[in-house]
């Protein structure tokens, strides 16, 4: 199910973009203004934005601005009347995916949505497979939060996970039990607590009693590659 929020005030030009999306079997939600456009994606963003820059309230900008400034990547297409380059080039520096001037066809619209929605699922394909780390027979998946040894999967709890992706994350260092405590666990002082290797000898046991080595007086690390 992907789902599209429409922004537009015009009444007649929103009926006519959420009748052509919804045939097209996407899922859609209609905001009328900028302030109802942060709103809704605030509580629930969508997989993808048309938006208006001629808003009554809020510019269609200054919408998009606040929408990046919240972290929130979901591709956005501008619509406007407007033609100059210089908007053209504002649009896109200000973080919009695509640009498109009225009037304009719907076809030509729905492309460009099929061709954003397509790149933004390649561009996080792409951020999951970067996040599997793989060091000896350990092999860490970010995404899914899996942990294999040898191709065989081994059921680690969060922190342990944490811990492992930590270490594994730059194979060779040496992290001393505070950077750990502040790293896996958030804590900004040592508690003086042996807690880091009571889940040091947790993995030792799931993941394989070497990948972990102690350097005495220093700290742990993840034995480096071979
Ligand atoms: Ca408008």
């Amino acid at each position: 199910m992907t789902r599209i929020l429409v922004v537009e005030d015009e009444d007649r030009i929103a009926s006519f973009l959420l009748k052509g999306l919804t045939g097209a079997g996407y899922v859609t939600a209609w905001a009328a203004s900028g302030a109802e456009a942060l709103a809704l994606a605030g509580i629930d963003p969508p997989d993808l934005i048309v938006l208006d820059l001629g808003l009554a309230d809020l510019d269609g900008m200054e919408v998009l601005r606040r929408l990046r400034a919240q972290g929130q990547t979901v591709p956005v297409i501008i619509l406007t009347a407007r033609t100059s380059v210089t908007d053209t080039v504002a649009a896109l520096e200000g973080g919009a995916d695509d640009y498109m001037t009225k009037p304009f066809r719907f076809a030509e619209l729905l492309a460009r949505v099929k061709l954003r929605l397509r790149t933004a699922n390649a561009d996080r394909a792409a951020d999951a497979a970067g996040a599997v780390l793989s060091v000896g027979p350990v092999r860490l998946e970010a995404a899914t939060r899996r942990a294999f040894v040898e191709g065989r999967e081994v059921a680690l709890s969060a922190r342990e996970f944490a811990l492992a992706q930590t270490l594994m994350g730059r194979p060779g260092q040496v992290f001393s039990r505070g950077q750990l405590l502040s790293l896996v666990w958030g804590y900004d002082h040592d508690l003086g607590s042996n807690v880091v290797d009571v889940y040091v000898s947790y993995l030792r046991k799931k993941l394989g009693a070497d990948q972990i080595e102690t350097v005495r007086g220093f700290g742990l690390r993840w034995r480096p590659p071979a």
